[in-house]
């Protein structure tokens, strides 16, 4: 019998051969296990520039955030342009780990539907992410879960990665019915994949009456949603997906909250619209482990 690492006591039968591991405390095995399941989601970092910038700034930005970032490398970090500025985006940030994603997407491949962009198109400029299901599409221009999980599957056919965007509006909180709208968004706009397919999306859990409005969930309201969304995922696909697949935090993120919204267990990045626009705002969140906690500033 020998003393490991952390408390762990590992215990050789001699007869059977098996190894056993026991536990001190009872919660630190838990506690462990959630630390080995969140150490597998690698926390993602993504500005959703909605419809922000031009040319010019869009390039300067880019410049000065490679350099600015150029030492990070255990946060992905994700930049979402308004379409015009996806291909000449990512080929500014060809020599830096930035990777670039769109904000939108129609499911078809190709033919007269004027105004659309194809997963394909997306592809061939250097997206490796596309957000589908934004609370602004979803509510401005009607988008159904129905056609979330169209964009979805042609998100998935051309290798890339979708962000689904799900989350209640402030009556549907207010009612008590914040499950039922994630299990509803969720469902269908999952429906039809297979586990496979499950594990290659990220969830943005997105609150609509937090969007842009300055009003923060607290961290543990989300970190409520999320576990509530993870449990959902296991249900419909099965516990690697629950364990595996990142889910976001959005609405109104900034340098102030995302530390504390970064030390919930089941909280795997942010998706940040306000806070993305500038560098040095976008490089704090970027580096929210670095964050001072506000008590001891
Ligand atoms: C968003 O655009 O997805 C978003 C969360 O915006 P904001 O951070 O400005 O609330």
């Amino acid at each position: 019998m020998h003393k490991r690492a952390h408390g762990q006591i590992t215990v050789i039968d001699g007869k059977q051969g098996i190894e056993m591991v026991k536990f001190k405390d009872p919660f630190e095995k838990l506690e462990r296990e959630n630390e080995r399941k969140r150490a597998m989601r690698r926390p993602l970092v993504a500005g959703n520039w909605k419809m922000n910038k031009v040319l010019t700034a869009v390039l300067e930005f880019a410049l000065d955030l490679k350099k600015r970032i150029a030492d990070v490398s255990d946060v992905e970090v994700l930049i979402c342009p308004p379409f015009p500025f996806l291909g000449p985006l990512s080929r500014s940030l060809e020599d830096s780990t930035v990777k670039v994603g769109a904000q939108d997407v129609y499911w078809e491949e190709n033919g007269a539907f004027t105004g659309s962009v194809s997963a394909q198109m997306l592809d061939s400029v250097g997206c490796s992410y596309v957000i589908v299901g934004h609370s602004e599409r979803r509510h401005i221009f009607g988008d159904s879960s129905e056609e979330v999980n169209k964009k979805t599957g042609a998100v998935l056919a051309s290798y890339m990665i979708p962000i689904v965007c799900v989350g209640e509006k402030l009556e549907e909180r207010e009612e008590m019915r914040t499950e039922e709208v994630l299990r509803e968004q969720i469902t269908h706009s999952l429906a039809g994949f297979n586990s496979q397919e499950a594990l290659k999306c990220v969830i943005a859990y997105e609150p609509v009456w937090a969007i842009g409005t300055g009003k923060t969930a607290t961290a543990h309201q989300a970190n409520d949603a999320h576990g509530f969304i993870r449990e959902l995922l296991r249900e419909l696909f099965n516990g690697e997906v629950c364990d595996r697949m990142r889910i976001l935090y959005g609405g109104s993120v900034k340098p102030e909250n995302v530390a504390e919204l970064m030390r919930e267990p089941d909280i795997d990045g942010v998706l940040v619209g306000g806070a993305s626009l500038t560098v040095d705002s976008f490089e704090k969140l970027i580096r929210y482990k670095e964050a001072v906690a506000p008590e001891t500033q």
